[in-house]
């Protein structure tokens, strides 16, 4: 078996976002470092995929312009092609389009009269009854929006999202979105109109000219790509007197432990110690799941799909969301044509994870026709993306699991958990920039005598 005794200061384990953002401030601080990445290609869930002349991500992403000095590294990184987009989002509803986030004054123009007065009712009632501490997601949609508002827009379309009852997730799982329809939004819009609205309805957001996975490309450009190597799965973590000693890559590379910045789901890190984990704690790790996403990719013959950024389905539709790549940026599609990705959420063992091509495409196919969507002669092509680990699944109490398993990994002296399957957690791409700065900031402080030579 070979063996690598490496001064690397640190083994960053993945290449996603989280691996890659390590490594891009570990560069900054002259920190050695080697990312280990299973795939042949680094970006993780955060990819920008090209067919023919059409570019398209791994799923609906945008930069969320958060904290200040993320965005400006972004703007470093990316210069003039980090482009401000203003591109709104609707959710697709009975043959019709809804504003989202809701937005009063469009449901009213959207529903019937006895709808409306009745879900005005609930919301005022809602509002009026205030917010004890919701104990579920169900109960803080209800709470926030009324029951059938609630149950229209938000606990169909979560419950295709995760695979689980709204009553069994946790508040957690709404993040940032049941904003927007509370009194102040309400009376906002009565007294200004729509150009007094919450600035995130009005669908602004930073992108990349030529898709996400570019700000990927250019950190790993950044970091220089003899540190990166792809083809490199992490197979098992070997420890001894509370350290990670050893790592073993594709069952036979041998690596020193130095300092391991761990991306790997939380609990494939916890399956892979070796002596193994105390068989209570993988009892907690085997009830803790991860919803993935298959995506289903069409190229069509006609110039644009709709103006929106993206599209929710909270009804029967196998697919929660459609996402327009040439809505982000035009250099994402030909002038004439365009690239729609539908999102369809699932486990490993469910049918749509394994359907053959042919299938899935005919079940996509015949439910954008139905909807009125697409027709189907513009469909010049289609092929299908598998996204692994693309949510934790945030059920009711998972908080302690989560601070069980990550307590246990955290014990061991020279491992740092970090990104969004790492920390079980519903985090972004600039959650995820900062928490890399910090853990850097952190490592750096406790090694300052190793650094890389100046060039
Ligand atoms: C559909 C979708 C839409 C999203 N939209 C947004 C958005 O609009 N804005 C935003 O900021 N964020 C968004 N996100 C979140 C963002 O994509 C994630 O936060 C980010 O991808 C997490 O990065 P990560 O590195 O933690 O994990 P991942 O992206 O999962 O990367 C983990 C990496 O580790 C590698 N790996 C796994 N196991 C091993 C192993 N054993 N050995 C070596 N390597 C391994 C994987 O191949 C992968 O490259 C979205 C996510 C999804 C799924």
């Amino acid at each position: 078996m070979p063996v690598v005794r490496s001064d690397l200061v640190l083994n960053i384990l993945g290449g996603g976002p989280a691996g890659l953002a390590a490594a891009y401030y570990a560069g900054k601080r002259r920190l050695a470092f080697r990312v280990y990445e299973a795939g042949e290609e680094v970006g993780g869930n955060c990819r920008t995929l090209r067919w023919g002349d059409f570019l398209f991500d791994t799923g609906a992403h945008r930069f969320h312009d958060r904290d200040p000095e993320v965005t400006a590294e972004m703007r470093l990184l990316l210069g003039d092609d980090l482009l401000e987009v203003h591109s709104p989002s609707q959710i697709r509803w009975n043959g019709t389009f809804i504003d989202f986030p809701l937005s009063p004054f469009d449901l009213l123009r959207k529903l019937d009269w006895p709808s409306a007065a009745r879900i005005a009712g609930e919301v005022f009632r809602a509002r009026v009854r205030g917010t004890s501490t919701p104990a579920s997601f169900r109960d803080r949609a209800v709470a926030a929006y009324g029951e059938t508002l609630a149950q229209t827009f938000l606990l169909n379309y979560s419950e295709k999202l995760w695979g689980e009852d709204p009553s069994r997730l946790s508040p957690e799982v709404a993040g940032k979105r049941l904003r927007g329809l509370d009194l102040g939004t309400l009376l906002i819009e009565a007294l200004g109109g729509k150009q007094r609205k919450n600035a995130h309805l009005d669908g602004a957001f930073l992108y990349p000219r030529y898709g996400i996975g570019t700000i990927f490309d250019r950190v790993a450009e950044a970091v220089g790509p003899e540190n990166i190597a792809c083809g490199s799965r992490v197979t098992r973590l070997v420890h001894e007197r509370g350290r990670i000693r050893r790592i073993l890559v594709n069952g036979n590379l041998e690596i020193d432990g130095a300092t391991v910045i761990s991306t790997l789901p939380l609990t494939v890190a916890l399956r892979q110690l070796d002596p193994p984990a105390p068989a209570e704690l993988l009892e907690v790790a085997n009830s803790m799941r991860f919803r993935h996403l298959v995506l289903g990719v069409f190229l069509l013959d006609r110039p644009r799909l709709s103006a929106n950024a993206s599209i929710y389905f909270p009804g029967e539709q196998p697919y929660t969301r459609i996402y327009e790549s040439k809505n982000r940026s035009a250099q994402m599609a030909p002038a004439r044509q365009t690239a729609v990705v539908l999102e369809i959420p699932c486990y490993a063992d469910d049918a749509h994870w394994s359907m053959g091509e042919e299938r899935l495409q005919l079940e996509l196919r015949d439910s954008l026709v139905r909807e009125g969507l697409v027709r189907d002669e513009e469909i010049l092509g289609f092929r299908s993306v598998r996204v692994p680990f693309a949510y934790p699944v945030l059920e009711v109490g998972f908080e302690e699991k989560a601070r069980l398993v990550a307590d246990y990994l955290r014990s061991f002296q020279n491992l740092h958990l970090l990104g969004r399957s790492a920390q079980f957690q519903y985090s972004h791409i600039h959650d995820i920039f900062g928490q890399a700065r910090s853990t850097v900031r952190e490592i750096a402080g406790s090694q300052p005598g190793r650094l890389l030579p100046t060039a």
